[in-house]
């Protein structure tokens, strides 16, 4: 059986993918931060729809020690998804260097350590997935979320260098790119600006965590081993 880790399982549309891969036939491994108590309850009820051994596993993957306990616990990964992230909103001029950092150090620096965890045995198997969690702010850039942007145009430029360095290794690095998703991280969207939204969406639509997770499934199954280094947008359309 193979085992995935997904990073911010715990809500939104890291919990949407611990789903679907779960469905998949993946063991998986959900690793939260500080939502502990609906981490557990949705490995309980993984392991009780699928068998397969799922389990919650803290870490905060901007740490580097503690992500390193967490790969240790976990075993073998056969595919890494880089889903944990936060966003902010501020005025350029009101982002405190610690936001800028604390920005960085989860969107970024968490993928940098949670791929550097992962790879030692994909390279061995010479075989294995890595999916990063993008947005589409970071292909074109959001007003008053410019650390936030900056931080996931990163992750685009990380997912393509080490596609070309691993590539040959036979692993795969392939970026997720969501547009608008009704998640907590949304939550302070109003009725208006959401009207708003769907109106800019040419599918006329916000989308769901669950077509998030529908991209992920696809590019860790068997039906996407041409593809690597790649950004797959999932935005309605909002981003051509
Ligand atoms: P969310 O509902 O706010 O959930 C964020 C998840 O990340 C939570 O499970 C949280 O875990 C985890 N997390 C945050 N900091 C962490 C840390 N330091 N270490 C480990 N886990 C941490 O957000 P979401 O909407 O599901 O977003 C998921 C990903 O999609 C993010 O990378 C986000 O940037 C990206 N995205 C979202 C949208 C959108 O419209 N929602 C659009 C584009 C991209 P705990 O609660 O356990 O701390």
């Amino acid at each position: 059986m193979r085992t995935a880790l997904v990073t911010g399982a715990s809500r939104g549309i890291g919990n949407a993918i611990a789903c679907q891969l779960a469905a998949d036939g993946f063991r998986v491994i959900v690793n939260y931060y500080a939502s502990q108590k609906e981490a557990e309850a949705l490995v309980s009820e993984l392991n009780a729809r699928y068998p397969v051994g799922c389990a919650a596993l803290r870490a905060d993957v901007s740490d580097r020690g503690q992500v390193e306990k967490m790969f240790s616990a976990a075993g073998e990964i056969d595919v890494l998804v880089n889903n944990a992230g936060i966003a902010q909103q501020k005025l350029f001029t009101d982002i405190t260097e610690q936001d800028w950092d604390r920005m960085f150090d989860v969107d970024v620096k968490g993928i940098f350590h949670c791929c550097q965890c992962a790879l030692p045995y994909m390279i061995h198997q010479k075989r294995g997935k890595i999916i990063n969690i993008s947005s589409m702010w970071g292909q074109v850039g959001a007003s008053c979320e410019v650390h936030y942007s900056a931080a996931k145009a990163a992750v685009i430029g990380l997912t393509k260098a080490l596609a070309k360095e691993v590539g040959p290794s036979g692993i795969q690095v392939n970026c997720v790119a969501p547009g608008v998703i009704q998640t907590e991280m949304n939550a302070r969207l109003d009725e208006d600006t959401i009207s708003e939204l769907k109106e800019e969406t040419p599918l006329g639509v916000i989308g769901a965590a669950e077509d998030i997770a529908a991209a992920v499934s696809f590019l860790a199954g068997e039906k996407s081993g041409f593809i690597t280094g790649q950004v797959l947008g999932v935005n309605g359309g909002m981003i051509i």
